[in-house]
């Protein structure tokens, strides 16, 4: 994220707004590289940043409105909001989710008011990439910072969290708003999504001839919302019959037993989230070791059992990261909530482009359109950028 990037989204700013903002940031959308569905069991993720970003202008407003325009906002780009007003299910579309945070932060108790917002980004919407995370966490720091409220990263994390799950209706776990917020460059986000403890771990791709492709299959189930919280449902239910806080708290010597206790349908989903906290914990050893070219069959391993124990994959991630993975991956797998969205894989540099090709490839001969490829480059988390 360029000293471009803050210049035009000033422009916006003053085309939109009149005058100047007070100053610009930056929040990322992110890949998970392991650990999916495990967040809202309380249990450990492994995200790094993306290069892509939602980028804010802000300037306060003295009169208590929150005036907000998304670039990407189509015919409804602009929302005129008065704070005092803001509650859940009182706004419509897109705004939700900043409007959601200035509630979430005046939930908390804090004195913010209005401001002028103007919003423009490169982090595809839908696509698995947490472009919801990334516009909450954008307006987070903004209101942070315009208001001195001083906050810590994991509170900022845990208010844009709020606003997703009760103001947006979407009752996501917490690991999308910590690495947009904590994540370091070139490093992957070590995340216990109980504590919000953090660990930064070399994540140096290039170094080792390597790169991460993310392979946007541009599909979106409508069962996608509800299967999510399903799953959601099904492993608290799993952790409340086991007599645990969450399901965080079993692991790989106590599992056999754990799943004598549970009905047939609750077996595969506490499989995944137990089996799926034990690969971070591998991912972070290699990564730790330097050897960052192992993490591909932990990748793969994770898809399967995304796919045959947690029903979050479907056809067409399926097809992405088998048609990757026999073109030479050294391993792949969906990364965010499932249900379609995005693939990444990790390839060796000189190979990109065959397994790009070879995906390309097996989708137009399921009669797809091909994803759209992006690299993923382990980018800096929320930050002033102008
Ligand atoms: P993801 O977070 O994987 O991209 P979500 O469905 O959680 O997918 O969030 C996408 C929604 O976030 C969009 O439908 C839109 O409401 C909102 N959104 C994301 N980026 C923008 C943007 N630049 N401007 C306005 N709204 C956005
Ligand atoms: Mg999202």
């Amino acid at each position: 994220m360029t000293a471009d990037a803050a210049g035009a989204v000033r422009e916006g700013f003053r085309r939109v707004h009149g005058g100047s903002p007070e100053g610009v940031w930056a929040a990322p959308g992110r890949v998970n590289l392991i650990g999916e569905h495990t967040d809202y069991n309380d249990g450990f993720a492994l995200p790094m940043a993306l290069p892509q970003a939602v980028v804010v202008a802000a300037r306060r407003r003295g009169d208590g409105l929150l005036r907000l325009h998304s670039a990407q906002g189509g015919a409804a780009a602009t929302a005129v909001l008065r704070v005092e007003d803001l509650a859940p299910g009182a706004t419509e579309g897109w705004a939700r989710y900043p409007a959601g945070v200035v509630w979430a932060l005046r939930e908390r108790g804090l004195a913010v008011g209005g401001a002028d917002v103007y919003l423009d980004s490169t982090v595809p919407a839908g696509a698995g990439l947490s472009s919801s995370a990334a516009l909450e966490c954008a307006v987070a720091v903004a209101y942070d910072e315009l208001y001195g409220l001083g906050m810590a990263r994991p509170e900022l994390a845990r208010a844009a969290q709020h606003a997703e799950n009760a103001y947006a209706g979407v009752p996501c776990g917490v690991m999308d708003q910590m690495a947009s917020v904590c994540c370091a460059g070139g490093h992957a986000l070590h995340l216990d999504s109980r504590s919000l403890e953090v660990r930064q771990v070399p994540f140096d791709l290039a170094g080792h001839g390597l790169r991460l492709l993310v392979l946007d299959t541009r599909v979106k189930h409508d069962l996608a919302d509800g299967a999510y919280a399903a799953l959601r449902a099904g492993c608290e239910r799993a952790a409340r019959l086991l007599g645990l806080p969450a399901l965080r708290d079993l692991d790989g010597a106590g599992l056999p037993a754990a799943l004598t206790r549970l009905p047939g349908e609750l077996v595969p989903l506490v499989r995944h989230v137990v089996t799926e906290n034990a690969r971070v914990g591998r991912a972070v050893a290699e990564l730790a070791a330097g050897r960052p070219e192992a993490l591909g069959p932990l990748l793969t391993e994770g898809h399967a059992s995304l796919r045959d124990d947690y029903g979050a994959s479907c056809a067409e991630t399926d097809l992405a990261v088998a048609a990757a993975v026999a073109a030479g991956a050294l391993g792949a797998r969906m990364t965010g909530g499932g249900f379609g969205g995005s693939v990444i894989a990790l390839v060796r540099a000189g190979e990109a482009a065959d397994v790009a090709a070879a995906v390309a490839e097996a989708f137009a001969a399921a009669g797809r359109a091909a994803p759209a490829v992006l690299e993923a480059v382990p980018s800096p988390g929320a930050r002033r950028i102008g």
